[in-house]
């Protein structure tokens, strides 16, 4: 006797992080789960089974987890989108704004050949600030980006709507509004 448990329920809200007010959705409990883990790697990859990616990039750090499924299953290779000085080689970098100052992501300059269909995964979406400065990284990168998935949409923010208003095709799997 068993049900398959929904990725919602294996997410857990924490109240008050980072700070006083912001309800955090925390996918750690989600990963944890064996059958939530497929699940979730299934629901993120699907769309794209048949659009031939040729990389999935992923974003530091809950990004590196799902990437890296979504990428061994697709059977093709992971490239790190990761913050400020933590890549080795040259790279290029984006800044973004955050709710108070800058950040700073990155990518290996030559981690992505001209023209290279790329998926970039990340966990959730929320002001798409993250999503949009890796969009432009793998803009000029010259990439071509076949879309972009999360588990987790949080549509109030307005990210997800941000990268739709682009042209990029935006899949998640839940939202909370
Ligand atoms: P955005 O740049 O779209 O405003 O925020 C998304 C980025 O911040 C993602 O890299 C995501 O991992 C992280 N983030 C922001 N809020 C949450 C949250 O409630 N839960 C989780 N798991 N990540 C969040």
């Amino acid at each position: 006797d068993y049900t398959k448990p929904a990725l919602e329920d294996l997410i857990r809200t924490i109240p008050d992080y980072p700070k006083q007010g912001i309800q955090f959705r925390d996918v750690t409990t989600l990963i944890a789960d064996p059958v939530g883990l497929r699940t979730a790697i299934d629901g993120l990859l699907w769309p794209f089974l048949k659009q031939n990616v040729d990389v999935v990039v992923g974003i530091e750090a809950r990004g590196f987890i799902l990437g890296g499924a979504v990428a061994h299953e697709l059977g093709r290779g992971f490239v790190p989108i990761r913050k400020k000085g933590k890549l080795p080689g040259k790279t290029i970098g984006q800044d973004y704004t955050l709710e108070y100052g800058v950040d700073t992501i990155e990518i290996h300059a030559d981690a992505i050949a001209p023209g290279q269909r790329v998926l970039l995964i990340d966990d959730l979406i929320a002001t798409g600030g993250t999503a949009d400065a890796g969009l432009e990284l793998l803009r000029r990168s010259q990439a071509s980006v076949v879309g972009a998935a999360f588990i987790v949409d949080l549509p109030d923010l307005g990210g997800s709507k941000k990268l739709r208003d682009k042209g990029v095709l935006v899949h998640s799997l839940l939202s909370y509004a």
